[in-house]
């Protein structure tokens, strides 16, 4: 029989894996990908849905490709149990397949009791919206029904979580809504952290595009100390109770729970790996993928995900067909929109170390940069958001 991998997880990273896995080995290996949804809905871009500029249905993807051109055996279903001495996975209806290695990449969830007050059966209330879909459509809706001049309130999460500068970057799409369609709404971001990803680009363009509209808490000011009450619809940060109209509320992350049950996470909720191979440190047959990683100076973001497949996918090739590996090399970009062709970005080149997937350099964009740099950043990311999601679902 063909060796096989069954891949948990049809996101950023297991997507690329199963597409890999399934190309580069021209049949050699049996591929099977488990994932419960139909139609995934790319986190990245998603503000972008909110800010208006972009439609729901292009931050949409199905299976169809990788099932139909490469072959990879798309079963929808969730992943509830894995066997590691059995090397068998069990899943919600019933089946239990079996592996020669098993690549786990499901995500993030979020941390009971985070922000005290708010829980999965708050979620429509207070919606997070850091899982894409209906989530996303959900909080798009709220911020266009906001009462004039009403206040939109984000709880920001602690680190470490999926897309660093991602909650900035729906304050800036969030403000772009309201500019347009409700000037005098306000914007309040409680935020735990002192500091945050492209921080003062951000705090720039705020300035420059949506003046006086942003009101950022961090921890000096109680953004540390928040709870939420999404029946009243108030929070109350640091004791002092607003009552505020639409709440986003992302709360503290850690692995997508299966990492969890499968014994593969660390006393931190995240899953130690060897990074020249993405093998779990817990289970060499495992590989770990994406923001359940514990991946070193990598953010957790697709670009990472789908980086850190390519180097499971290859160490996957060469243990079951003894195809050649080469030495893992790592990249990321984070993008973010601020306003309407206002683009910047953070990036970087990684190599594996024993200890940790280790930047070699990277490069931020400046404050200050003209416009027609900015618009071309965009551009870029346009570019980019086409391409990784061909490479992901083919
Ligand atoms: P996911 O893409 O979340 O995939 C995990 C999959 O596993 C899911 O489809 C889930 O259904 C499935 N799953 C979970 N548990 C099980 C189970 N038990 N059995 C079977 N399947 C299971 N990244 C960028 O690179 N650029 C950006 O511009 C960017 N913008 C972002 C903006 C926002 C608002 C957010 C929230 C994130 C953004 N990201 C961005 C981050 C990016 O979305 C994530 O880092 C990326 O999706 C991680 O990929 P993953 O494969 O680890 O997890």
């Amino acid at each position: 029989a063909k060796p096989r991998v069954v891949i948990v997880g049809g996101g950023a990273g297991g997507a690329t894996a199963a597409r890999y896995i399934a190309k580069d080995s021209q049949g050699a290996i049996d591929v099977i990908l488990i994932e419960p949804t139909r139609t995934y809905y790319t986190c990245f871009f998603s503000n972008l849905y909110i800010g208006g500029f972009r439609e729901l249905n292009s931050i949409a993807h199905n299976y169809g490709g990788l099932a139909s051109e490469y072959g990879v055996n798309v079963v929808h279903d969730w992943v509830i149990g894995v066997d590691r001495d059995a090397k068998t996975v069990s899943t919600a209806a019933g089946h239990s397949l079996a592996y020669d290695r098993l690549i786990v990449a499901p995500g993030i969830d979020f941390v009971d009791g985070a922000v005290p007050g708010w829980s999965t059966a708050a979620q429509n209330k207070m919606p997070h919206s850091w899982k894409a879909g209906s989530q996303t459509q959900l909080l798009k809706a709220q911020i266009e029904a906001m009462p004039e001049g009403g206040t939109f309130c984000m709880v920001a999460p602690p680190n470490p979580y999926r897309c660093p500068p991602g909650p900035y970057e729906r304050i800036s799409m969030v403000a772009h809504v309201l500019k347009e369609r409700n000037p005098t709404a306000k914007i309040l971001v409680a935020d735990p952290k002192p500091k945050f990803s492209k921080m003062a680009l951000f705090q720039e363009g705020w300035e420059r595009h949506y003046t006086g509209m942003v009101e950022w808490l961090g921890p000096d000011f109680g953004g540390g100390n928040v709870s939420v009450d999404p029946d009243a619809m108030t929070v109350d940060i640091d004791g002092s109770v607003e009552k505020v109209d639409v709440c986003n509320v992302i709360p503290a992350q850690k692995a997508g729970h299966i990492a969890q049950v499968a014994g593969l996470t660390d006393a931190s909720g995240f899953c130690p790996i060897v990074p020249a191979t993405m093998q779990s440190r817990m289970d060499e047959n495992i590989h770990v993928l994406g923001d359940a990683t514990i991946a070193g100076d990598m953010p957790k973001s697709g670009f990472s995900a789908n980086s850190q497949a390519k180097v499971a996918a290859m160490a996957v090739r060469a243990a079951l067909t003894g195809s050649r590996a080469f030495p893992a090399k790592f990249s990321n970009t984070c993008w973010s929109l601020i306003d309407t062709d206002d683009g910047v970005k953070v990036g970087a080149s990684y190599q594996a170390t024993e200890e940790k997937i280790a930047k070699v350099d990277g490069f931020i964009s400046q404050t200050g940069e003209d416009a027609a740099l900015r618009k071309a950043t965009y551009e870029e990311s346009l570019g980019w958001y086409a391409g990784i999601t061909a490479d992901m679902f083919g």
